[in-house]
């Protein structure tokens, strides 16, 4: 996508944290990408990677070290907190866990209304309709309005937390690993109902997962990160069909074939996550790389990008 149809874009943002003995945290480092309106951006990385920073970091959650998030032609991490505050109807989160996410002395009703009582929508009359509805919509019955979290299952919980999050009819939601608290059955329902709400209310998501297969699933774009770092991002099919960088040819090498008449080489990456306290210089890869040369020890590659949109941050790429 071109930045010219774009709803929102991260504009070199880091978030560095203050670690032991006054070194830095730098837990995302120089990030740019862009969502369109209605598109589904997959964030995926391994675990400590800092893409839940960045969810939480785009959308202002927690105070940007340096970059900008522009949002209808704003700047939304220099915005003043009474503005922002009025901007959260619009860009909404969902987190991983359903059981912290809801209230346990809320109904329902309480928490799925809370958002429009938040932002003064609508009439009374008005909210409980909405919320109602909204609730049927998520597959919830009348009747079950004025029960408690502890009364549902985990994919009903996140049902209702996705009833919460979607009622302001919000332009962007970044998902926080949302299915990957639930049993395997209910995954794929909650899947597809973020996918039915995308297609009608044309929302856009920045959906991050670790799972590169729930990730497929749903996304029209993936991004990969790495060590505070996107290295490559690209439509779905060309991440899958021709990765570029080598850390995202070893995630995807990791996935299961249900075939097994297909043999496909597993890529085992060397020693464990640097620390993104003291990341290692040039490409950040280059201690679990299987392609590393002196440049890359020496020299930050820079994103690329081809024709088709597809961007490697690899001074390999098309060798
Ligand atoms: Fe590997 Fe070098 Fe490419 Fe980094 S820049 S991913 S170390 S080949």
């Amino acid at each position: 996508m071109n930045d010219s149809n774009a709803l929102l874009t991260v504009q070199n943002v880091k978030k560095y944290f203050k670690g032991t003995k006054g070194c830095q945290v730098k837990a995302v480092d120089d990030v740019s990408f862009a969502v369109a309106k209605g598109e589904t951006l997959g964030l995926v990385g391994e675990s400590g990677c800092g893409k839940s920073t960045l969810g939480r970091t785009v959308l202002n959650l927690v105070n940007a070290t340096e970059g900008g998030v522009i949002y209808e032609g704003r700047d939304i991490l220099k915005l003043p907190q009474t503005e922002m505050r009025m901007l959260r109807k619009k860009l909404q989160m969902v987190f991983q866990n359903p059981y912290s996410s809801l209230n346990p002395r809320m109904t329902v009703l309480e928490a799925v209304r809370a958002p429009l009582d938040i932002f003064g929508i609508g009439t009374k009359e008005e909210r409980f309709e909405r919320s109602r509805d909204i609730l049927k919509y998520v597959g919830l019955d009348e009747y079950q309005m004025y029960r408690y979290p502890h009364e549902f299952s985990g994919g009903q919980r996140q049902r209702i937390v996705i009833a919460r999050a979607i009622i302001s009819e919000p332009d962007f939601v970044v998902c926080d690993e949302p299915v990957s608290a639930l049993d395997v059955s209910v995954r794929a329902q909650v899947l597809n109902l973020m996918q039915d709400i995308q297609k009608e209310r044309g929302v856009a998501y920045l959906f991050i997962s670790h799972d590169l297969s729930v990730v497929k699933h749903i996304s029209d774009r993936i991004a990969v990160m790495y060590l505070g770092k996107i290295v490559e991002i690209s439509p779905r099919e060309t991440l899958y069909d021709q990765p570029g960088h080598p850390y995202t040819q070893a995630l995807l090498s990791a996935i299961p074939i249900p075939d097994t008449d297909i043999v496909r080489e597993r890529i085992i990456l060397k020693g464990d996550l640097p620390s993104p306290m003291n990341p290692p210089a040039g490409c950040r890869f280059h201690t679990r790389c299987r392609f590393a040369v002196e440049e890359c020890r020496m020299k930050e590659p820079k994103m690329r990008f081809d024709e088709s949109g597809h961007g490697v941050a690899c001074h390999r790429w098309k060798e």
